[in-house]
């Protein structure tokens, strides 16, 4: 059966959400309840609307310019069908993908279902909000616990000299 999100809204050609022009999925639901989250009203998994995976496959593609981000609310409490568009995203467009998450990588790999996403997910944002690390100076993050993790080595079309603490795994 085609795999479903939850999407509180989807976001064409932004560039906030990683670098160059990218389609975000913007997913509803998230349990972390980061106290400062910038954004509580995605917390309600019930909050927005249903998309199946062809849905949004049809938006990125349609799209020969832009990037894929993968946020929320928290992308990997829905993570069967968000393994499947990265999954389908990888196999059928050039296109990178990068996912926030308040997962720490570490917490990731070590649960076999959060896991799976991570061979098709480019660039991992990981952990959550710490208000009492909070810097306004971070590209793409809120507060300096956060990482932007390259999974498998650095793609050069996002390279962000001096920026971004870079950690690939594989
Ligand atoms: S993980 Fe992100 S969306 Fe979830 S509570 Fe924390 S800051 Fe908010």
């Amino acid at each position: 059966m085609q795999q479903k999100i939850r999407i509180l809204a989807v976001l064409e050609q932004t560039m906030a959400d990683g670098p160059g022009f990218r389609t975000a999925i913007y997913c509803a639901g998230c349990h972390h309840k980061c106290p400062g989250c910038h954004n509580p009203q995605s917390w309600d998994f019930n909050a927005g609307y249903w998309a199946t995976v062809d849905e949004l496959l049809e938006i990125i593609k349609a799209d020969t310019i832009s990037n894929v981000t993968f946020s929320g609310g928290d992308p990997l409490y829905q993570v069967d069908a968000f393994t499947e568009l990265a999954r389908r995203i990888k196999e059928e467009t050039g296109k990178n993908i990068w996912c926030w998450t308040g997962f720490t990588l570490e917490e990731v790999e070590a649960d076999p279902h959060l896991a799976q996403i991570l061979p098709y997910i480019d660039v991992l944002v990981d952990g959550p909000f710490i208000m009492a690390l909070r810097d306004t100076s971070l590209r793409f993050r809120g507060s300096s616990n956060q990482r932007i993790i390259y999974l498998h080595g650095e793609p050069p079309e996002d390279i962000i000299p001096g920026t971004v603490p870079l950690k690939p795994i594989r």
